[in-house]
């Protein structure tokens, strides 16, 4: 399936970083590093209490701002938890759901990123789902079983023109944080597979348009060569996007 009328997304997950002093010098920084730069839609998925600073921040910019989980009730008594509507209200254009370390240690199950993941689109906002395998699971020989099963679970009840809403975000979980990058091999063939389970789940055109990253120690130095893989289009950067160099520099990479 070509790749050529996908646009890459290359999005930052700040997680727990910056306060919202920080975030707002930090996104000014940014948006001088990568202003101009076209090719690619650029997003930063930051933390929540961040979300309206940078959003002043970056309004008018090419750059989105994004969240990182929504729940999936649109409001109630769920002290802590933020709805879909206070993400947009707040300036949130994108949401990242099901990170790894949401389901590594906040009992995030494939139950509650579909939850999550049709609250977001149903409220009109960019779902990034995340998916990967652990190293256990990839030196068992059962990557592609445990990834199809992630993506099949993720998208039950998402309907074909929602998908134009959803990316997913390929993350081995024994790359992210850790400075082991999957190779562009191993991560391309993975992004190929998910693009097959779309494909069988809502058919072939809707496969070929539907965004598929890359995440796990992606930086300055690798970006070049994951992104230029055909079933790569774009990035989920975690320590490389808190530096406006370097995230600049994957930007370049997705021209
Ligand atoms: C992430 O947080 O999604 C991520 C991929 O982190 P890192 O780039 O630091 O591995």
């Amino acid at each position: 399936m070509s790749s050529r009328k996908r646009r890459p997304v290359i999005a930052g997950n700040w997680k727990m970083n910056m306060t919202p002093s920080e975030a707002k010098a930090f996104a000014a920084e940014l948006y001088e590093k990568v202003k101009g730069k076209r090719g690619c839609d650029i997003v930063v998925c930051v933390p929540a209490i961040d979300i309206p600073a940078v959003s002043k921040v970056l309004a008018g910019t090419a750059i989105k701002v994004g969240g990182q989980n929504v729940h999936f009730k649109k409001s109630g008594a769920y002290t802590g938890e933020i709805s879909a509507d206070m993400l947009l209200d707040a300036g949130a254009k994108y949401v990242v759901i099901g990170h790894s370390e949401r389901r590594q240690y906040f009992g995030e199950t494939d139950e509650t990123v579909n939850l999550r993941t049709k609250a977001a689109v149903e409220a009109g906002l960019h779902a990034i789902v995340c998916v990967g395998e652990l190293l256990s699971e990839r030196e068992s020989g059962i990557t592609t079983e445990v990834v199809s099963r992630q993506v099949k679970l993720a998208l039950a009840g998402i309907t074909a023109e929602q998908m134009n809403n959803v990316i997913i975000a390929y993350e081995p979980v024994w790359a992210i944080g850790t400075g082991k990058t999957a190779t562009a091999e191993q991560a391309d063939e993975v992004c190929g597979i998910i693009r097959n389970v779309i494909s069988g789940l809502y058919g072939k055109a809707v496969a070929r348009q539907t965004i598929i990253q890359y995440g796990g120690s992606m930086n300055a130095g690798n970006a070049a060569e994951l992104l230029a893989m055909e079933n790569i289009d774009g990035g989920l950067i975690g320590g490389a996007s808190l530096k406006a160099d370097a995230f600049s520099v994957i930007v370049d990479a997705a021209q």
